[in-house]
């Protein structure tokens, strides 16, 4: 439903302050990835040859965007359980940003909270049986705590 003329969408207004531009959330972020966020100047390179994009909810350079604002919803996107690490942002990027260590981190950030983000009990029989083990070991390890 359209929103009456004059009236902003709550859902989508970002607080922000200094206490979280330069809190513990994008601190964390920045320590276990080894990247300095605010490099980044949101050129767009990275999303534009990233080749899981098309399957993101968020490109690249959004995530790295909310993560540079602490924008903790970051946590809840598919993209960074999608990025397949393939380093072709890193390649491209003007500003040395390696963007797969962001989303290392972010990944890392949501498993030490003791949140898997897959269950192999979730698993269809038919998949577990046809996929191959190494697919299933790799990701236990992307995917558990
Ligand atoms: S290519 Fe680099 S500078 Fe450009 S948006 Fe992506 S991370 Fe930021
Ligand atoms: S490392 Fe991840 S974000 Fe970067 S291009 Fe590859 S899949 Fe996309």
């Amino acid at each position: 439903m359209p929103l009456p003329e004059g009236k902003k969408d709550q859902s989508r207004v970002i607080s922000l302050s200094r206490q979280v531009l330069v809190g513990d959330f994008v601190k964390k972020v920045k320590e276990i990835s080894g990247q300095e966020l605010l490099d980044c100047n949101q050129c767009g390179k990275c999303s534009a040859g990233c080749p899981m994009a098309s399957a993101m909810d968020l490109l690249p350079n959004q995530v790295i965007r909310m993560a540079q604002l602490g924008q903790e919803e970051v946590l809840k996107s598919r993209t960074i359980w999608l990025c397949a690490s393939c380093l072709t942002c890193e390649s491209r990027c003007p500003r040395g940003v390696d963007l797969s260590r962001v989303m290392d981190a972010l990944r890392l950030i949501v498993l030490r909270s003791g949140t898997p983000a897959l269950d192999l009990a979730d698993l269809e029989q038919e998949h577990l049986l046809q996929a191959p083990q190494l697919a299933f070991i790799a990701s236990m390890r992307k995917y558990m705590p």
